[in-house]
């Protein structure tokens, strides 16, 4: 068993209900960031000074998965603290529904001041529903570059837009805020400015280099950008710093994310910053659906009935604790019709992880793997270990069938423009 980390309730409990006495609170996310190419995370190229900055004041968490490698299913259940499937929200362009409460309303509730500045074309509000509860929702980023259609706004553009909603709120405001960066996202540019991979040996892989060298530059120059952004945010500010989920760098033969659940897709970051909370690293099994009652702790706030995530920073957690999660490939049907249907179609992949141990399955094909042993997954030992493997397959097959997958019918509208923008990311099959 684990002690709780913080006395976050014993702190504001005290206090009264007004929301001046409460936080102002930042979530800052980063879209497709594995953790381990974090230099706070072990990385061996200096990919991220600021984000080591904020780390060495908070508390960072160092096995958080992703519920989901794809972005709007992943923050749908961190704001709603369920499971994609139980929204219904499994792949992207599919988006939460009025009856899901997202933390953001909670928060309102509260009396915050809640906005977003948002990057990634799949959480425009249209697409992801997730606007519930923002007094300021910003995804205007209609800008073509490289003669198409942008999926993402870039980081400095995402900077000044925080800055300036910030600057304009009145003093005694207390706002709760999120703004989310997706320059990591493919396609990477490559940012000279901001290469960190400076020797010039050839590798044996080329390729492979090339593609970490850009996604790297893209991760170097987000960093730049946040460390902008924590300059300008008002002292005593709590910031939360998370990711969607990781990206596969042609690992398992595979460069994306969304298709399988390996670590690099499923491990992100966590790090929460708090005048309240003690420096430190946790190593607690933490998952995306407890981001959301966390940060509702932190302002005091009770989560809504049905949140099925906890509180990492004030409840027990065991070390023992069994996590679930599955995909269901990254991309959507370009027909409607399809799209409804798509909804009855289940995983492609699942896995259960225990401790160290981690389960991977996709139709009759299991993969086991000691990720603290084997933390890049080579050394399948689902043969050496079959009663292992049987054991945690009975875990995943008994949280399938308490899990019903979510088959509502309001399937959201894709315009043309979100059909050629999906298409070019990847999303659209
Ligand atoms: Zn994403």
């Amino acid at each position: 068993m684990y002690i709780s980390l913080i006395i976050y309730l014993c702190v504001f409990t005290q206090n009264s209900g007004d929301v001046n006495n409460y936080p102002n609170i930042l979530l800052i996310s980063v879209d497709t960031l594995r953790a381990n190419h974090l230099s706070c995370y072990g990385y061996e190229y200096p990919t991220s000074p600021n984000i080591d900055k904020l780390a060495e004041k908070g508390i960072v968490f160092d096995n958080c998965i992703a519920e989901v490698p794809l972005t709007c299913p992943s923050f749908s259940s961190m704001f709603t603290s369920k499971f994609p499937r139980t929204i219904g929200v499994t792949r992207n362009g599919l988006g939460i529904s009025e009856e899901d409460i997202s933390i953001t309303e909670l928060f309102k509730d509260k009396g915050y001041f809640t906005f977003c500045v948002q990057s990634n074309w799949t959480l425009k509000a249209k697409l992801s529903g997730l606007k519930k509860g923002f007094d300021i929702y910003d995804d205007d980023f209609h800008v073509k570059r490289w003669g198409i259609f942008s999926p993402e706004r870039i980081a400095d553009e995402v900077t000044q837009k925080c800055i300036d909603i910030i600057k304009k709120l009145p003093e005694d405001k207390t706002f709760f805020g999120w703004v989310h960066y997706s320059d990591p996202h493919a396609p990477y540019h490559f940012r000279k400015k901001y290469n960190v991979h400076h020797e010039e040996k050839v590798r044996k892989n080329e390729k492979t280099y090339k593609t970490v060298k850009f996604y790297d530059s893209e991760i170097r120059f987000t960093d730049e950008q946040i460390g902008i952004l924590l300059e300008n945010i008002p002292e005593n500010t709590t910031i939360v710093f998370v990711a969607d989920h990781g990206e596969s760098l042609y690992e398992h033969n595979y460069l994306g994310h969304g298709r399988k659940l390996y670590q690099n897709e499923v491990r992100i970051p966590l790090i929460i910053v708090s005048p309240e909370i003690k420096p430190g690293r946790t190593e607690i099994p933490v998952r995306g659906i407890d981001i959301g009652p966390t940060i509702l702790a932190i302002a005091n706030i009770q989560k809504s009935k049905g949140m099925l995530g906890m509180d990492v920073l004030n409840e027990s957690i065991d070390k023992e604790r069994v996590r679930v999660i599955e995909t269901y490939g990254g991309a959507v049907p370009k027909i409607p019709i399809l799209r409804s249907l798509m909804k009855k179609s289940g995983p492609i992949m699942q896995s259960v992880i225990v401790e160290d141990w981690k389960l991977i399955v996709k139709g009759n094909q299991k993969e086991l793997y000691n990720i603290n042993e084997d933390p890049k997954e080579i050394n399948n030992m689902a043969k050496k270990y079959p009663e292992k493997v049987s054991k945690m397959q009975s875990i995943i097959e008994k949280w399938t069938k308490n899990t019903p997958i979510n088959n509502k019918k309001d399937i959201k509208k894709l315009s043309n423009e979100d059909l050629e923008i999906l298409r070019s990311m990847g999303y659209l099959e």
